[in-house]
């Protein structure tokens, strides 16, 4: 998939928006639902995406929605540093297949980082267990602020 290239309303995390597909709610309000991700690098990966918005990548973002947004990634990573306490935090995110990119709907990861432990392969290994996700996520949502 190239950089610039038509928005795809079938991509994996539209699909989550319009409830057609499941996922471990963290947080969520007019502006952005956050989930954790399935393929976790780390324990406690959170994925934060945009709603009501059809953009592919943070390039394709209107200015004008990307304040209230990223407050939202802020908001969240600071819930799941309250909620995880780990030693750092990695929020990235990735624009274009070539970059590493792999759903096409805008999203920035927040990664919990620990010392001595190191980070899984992107978007790969196996699916996580759900219950451990909901246990995680619980955590985190009762620290969302
Ligand atoms: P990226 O490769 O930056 O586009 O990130 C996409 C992320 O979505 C990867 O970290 C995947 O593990 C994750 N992912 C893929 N499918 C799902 C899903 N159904 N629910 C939650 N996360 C997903």
């Amino acid at each position: 998939m190239t950089l610039h290239a038509p928005y795809d309303s079938d991509n994996i995390f539209a699909k989550i928006l319009r409830g057609e597909l499941p996922n471990v709610t963290v947080y969520e309000d007019d502006v952005a639902l956050a989930f954790m991700d399935v393929f976790p690098q780390t324990s406690g990966h959170t994925l934060v995406i945009p709603k009501g918005v059809e953009a592919r990548n943070f390039l394709d973002m209107p200015p004008e929605r990307l304040g209230d947004y990223m407050e939202r990634v802020q908001k969240v990573a600071n819930a799941v540093e309250r909620a995880l306490s780990p030693d750092g935090i990695v929020v990235t995110q990735f624009n274009g297949a070539i970059a590493g990119q792999t759903v096409f709907h805008l999203h920035f990861h927040i990664l919990p980082r620990n010392e001595g432990i190191s980070q899984k392969a992107h978007a790969s290994g196996e699916m996580a267990d759900i219950a451990e996700l909901e246990s995680i996520a619980n955590k985190i949502r009762q620290a969302i602020r």
